[in-house]
């Protein structure tokens, strides 16, 4: 469902007419190496594409105006192989509506002591070339990632990569849109929040579709459909013997093939990034999707539940920013602690929806007893989560006026432990810095109960996806200090309220 080669990001390349035909020809092939390498690298996820050089402040304008209304491209990088003057770049910076990312790099990697002269030095500039391109990003109040190094360094191309991986999530939420069947769930604060200054700061709305319309689709889907769908479950998943042929909840599963089936017809129908729906409005669906859900966010849809259409968004973004990446991101809801004193962990879940992307054992497919919604017994598929050395946890919050995104770096485990009366899919993490400073802090910082996990994506991607739409980030991880942390949020009030 999402190939980020679909996706491009433009290499652009200043300098100046000073120099010569000679040089610009010199600086153009460098520049075309560069951006091929780039694009052919295992480790830039997306398409990079070459543009000719940019020597005059009218190519630099047309340009930008080009990549802003691309639909293709996602972002810009830009480099000055020589010095390129600045003011040249002034117009078309103001035009451009897409993320920016400067990379200063130099062609070389070393300096050649045995060869160099004044012509190696004056095509090799981006030392101070790209010193006077950041100046003036700097004086405009443009947002936009640095990136330092040679252009072939591991780290480089990493930082890089997570920048163009956020691009993607950026592009794809522009415009999408997210389906809400039924609204809130009851007297809930943090799943709600205002839909319309979302769809200003971020790019996609957020619309109710009535349940019973819902209703109609899966009630349309046919038996071939279902049968075939049935089969597919017994070939991917271990059935629990109630739900196999002949067993006393087989109905339960046949409907849950149903309701899968016609949900992803309407969301393709609509063309919809994501959805969110509540047990508290299921009118006229036999249960609540369980396995439809978890296999719809596998599948790269955004979800959340109880209305949650923030965290249903992020989990979308998450889903493009981490496409080809080992690992999974999943709705996830921290449900329970085990605080015994040096082993303190948390246990995420929630009542049936967690994505088997997180899982690389075969999931267990059973039915049982919900004891809220007063519905059937729904299916669900049942596992525990991969450990995940490096995971971490975001939430998107309204803090009124503004949103907030929190980010807490945990260490996703294994205990290793049976609970075989536990019904639903589980993972368990250990916060960093500690469970209690943790959680402390998610609370100071208004955190919601309902996140993405991440077992692949990394503060980075969280950072450069937050910048784009300027919003606040707040981290938690191996060096937080609540006190600090509750300072930072202090001064973060007064800026963000500000602006
Ligand atoms: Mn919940």
């Amino acid at each position: 469902m999402i190939d980020l080669k679909e996706f491009q990001v433009w290499f652009l390349t200043g300098s100046q007419h000073l120099y010569g035909e000679e040089t610009i020809k010199q600086v153009a092939d460098h520049a075309k190496e560069i951006a091929d390498y780039l694009n052919d690298s295992e480790d830039i996820s997306v398409s990079v594409v070459f543009k000719p050089v940019l020597t005059t402040s009218d190519s630099i304008f047309d340009t930008l105006v080009e990549a802003s209304s691309d639909k293709k491209c996602i972002g810009v990088v830009t480099w000055m192989h020589t010095f390129s003057p600045a003011k040249m770049w002034i117009r078309g910076l103001k035009a451009l509506q897409k993320p920016l990312l400067h990379l200063h790099t130099q062609y070389n990697s070393e300096i050649p002591w045995d060869s160099i002269d004044m012509d190696f030095m004056n095509l090799n500039q981006s030392a101070h070339g790209d010193r006077e391109f950041g100046h003036i990003v700097s004086k405009l109040g443009k947002q936009r990632k640095v990136v330092t190094g040679y252009w072939k360094d591991e780290d480089v191309l990493k930082s890089v990569d997570s920048w163009a991986r956020a691009c993607a999530a950026w592009q794809d939420w522009q415009g999408a849109k997210f389906a809400r069947f039924g609204d809130n769930m009851r007297e809930v604060s943090v799943t709600d929040g205002d839909k319309v200054a979302a769809e200003e700061r971020f790019g996609f709305s957020v619309n109710t579709y009535a349940v019973g319309d819902l209703v109609k689709v899966i009630d349309a889907v046919s038996d071939a459909e279902v049968q075939e769908l049935i089969k597919e479950y017994e070939s991917t998943y271990t059935l629990a013997e109630n739900v196999q042929e002949s067993g006393s909840k087989r109905q339960n599963l046949i409907d849950a093939a149903q309701i899968e089936l016609g949900m992803k017809k309407f969301l393709e129908q609509g063309g919809f990034k994501g959805f969110s729906n509540t047990f508290e409005d299921l009118y006229g669906m036999k249960q609540l999707p369980g396995i439809a859900t978890q296999r719809l966010m596998e599948q790269g849809y955004g979800y959340a539940g109880e209305g949650d259409w923030k965290t249903a968004a992020l989990v979308r973004a998450a889903k493009v920013m981490g496409a080809g990446l080992k690992g999974g991101n999943s709705f996830m809801e921290d449900y329970t602690y085990h605080l015994k004193k040096g082993e303190e962990m948390v246990l995420g879940a929630h009542m049936l929806e967690v994505d088997p992307s997180l899982t690389s054992e075969k999931p267990r497919l059973e039915v049982h007893p919900l004891s809220i919604g007063g519905k059937d017994d729904p299916a669900r598929l049942v596992f525990d989560g991969d450990p995940a050395e490096k995971a971490l946890n975001a939430s998107l919050v309204d803090m009124g006026g503004r949103f907030r995104l929190v980010v807490n770096d945990v260490v996703g485990i294994n205990p290793n432990k049976d609970m075989p009366k536990l019904p639903v899919a589980r993972v368990f993490w250990k916060p960093l810095p500690s469970l209690q400073v943790a959680a402390s802090g998610w609370i100071y910082a208004a955190g919601a109960h309902h996140t993405v996990y991440s077992q692949n994506l990394s503060l980075e991607h969280f950072r450069d996806f937050a910048a784009f739409a300027n919003i606040e980030v707040v981290h938690i991880g191996k060096d937080t200090d609540l006190y600090q942390l509750q300072k930072e949020l202090l001064w973060n009030d007064k800026y963000y309220t500000e602006k």
